[in-house]
């Protein structure tokens, strides 16, 4: 059990098949009480139906709302009395092209992928402090290193390249803090952001750029997490690992 008497909070957790709902079962397991939010409040509902309830709190929040960053912690306090870990986890795609990124568009992929990052972490980085330290890791792209995805626009590319340099200039300010930030960068995952998208025609040229020549699963990202989020990696901060098959060795 790796995250006994731990308390996690995960943003955009409550997808039934995404990576932020793995990640949350898999803390559970590993004996944390977890903190799920998300926007969409139907998969809320089903998510409180799912989880003990003694260790698990759902919150509908947007993370791109400062104010509900701070409702979340808020709520997450009161009931378990200390935040531990925050996954910054919640994310959306444009899957259009460099000159099709209208304004809206723009903001709204900044706002949801690094903005939500910044507030979330705004919101629990003073408690951490308080309590000694804690743990964040982020859920960027390889999308981010390599320039660009299959399902993301560029603006999402810039985005998660945000996350990554947000929680490194994070890590440098906070490690005094006890607190370590991470990220981790997966490429194509198979969630519902690229389910039903991919043909089996797109899927073999894209198989062809993967040395382990799969699609990642969430559980290959919730692992990575898992990592991140215990002791195991208690000397390792500002730093990135990519779950993507070896698609940007
Ligand atoms: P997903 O759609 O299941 O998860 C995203 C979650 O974020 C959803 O539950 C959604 O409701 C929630 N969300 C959206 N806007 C929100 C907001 N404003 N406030 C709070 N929650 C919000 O898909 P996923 O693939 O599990 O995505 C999880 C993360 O992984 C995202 O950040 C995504 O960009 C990233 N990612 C996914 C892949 C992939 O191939 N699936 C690859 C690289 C990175």
């Amino acid at each position: 059990m790796l995250l006994d008497n731990k308390v996690c909070l995960i943003t955009g957790a409550a997808g039934a098949r995404g990576i932020g709902l793995k990640t949350a079962r898999l803390f559970h397991e590993h004996g944390a009480s977890v903190v799920i939010s998300d926007i969409d409040e139907a998969a809320c509902e089903a998510v409180r139906q799912a989880f003990d309830p003694e260790r698990c709190l759902v919150v509908v929040a947007n993370v791109t709302r400062r104010e509900e960053c701070r409702d979340v912690v808020e709520r997450a306090l009161e009931r378990f009395g200390k935040i531990d870990v925050l996954i910054n986890n919640a994310g959306i795609t444009q899957p259009v092209k460099f000159e099709e990124i209208d304004p809206e568009g723009y903001d709204r992929i900044l706002d949801v992928n690094l903005r939500g990052m910044l507030y979330m972490s705004q919101a629990v980085v003073p408690h951490m402090k308080a309590a000694g330290g804690g743990a964040i890791a982020n859920t960027s792209s390889v999308s981010a290193q390599r320039g660009g995805g299959i399902f993301g626009g560029p603006h999402y590319s810039a985005a998660k390249a945000g996350m990554l340099g947000l929680g490194k200039a994070m890590a440098r300010e906070l490690g005094a803090f006890g607190i370590r930030v991470n990220s981790v960068t997966p490429g194509l995952i198979d969630t519902d952001i690229t389910a039903g998208k991919l043909t089996e025609e797109m899927k073999a040229p894209i198989l062809e750029g993967i040395p382990l020549k799969r699609l990642g699963l969430p559980d290959d990202v919730a692992n990575a997490f898992l990592f991140l989020a215990s002791d195991l990696s208690s000397y390792i901060t500002g730093a990135t690992i990519d779950v993507n098959g070896g698609m940007h060795i």
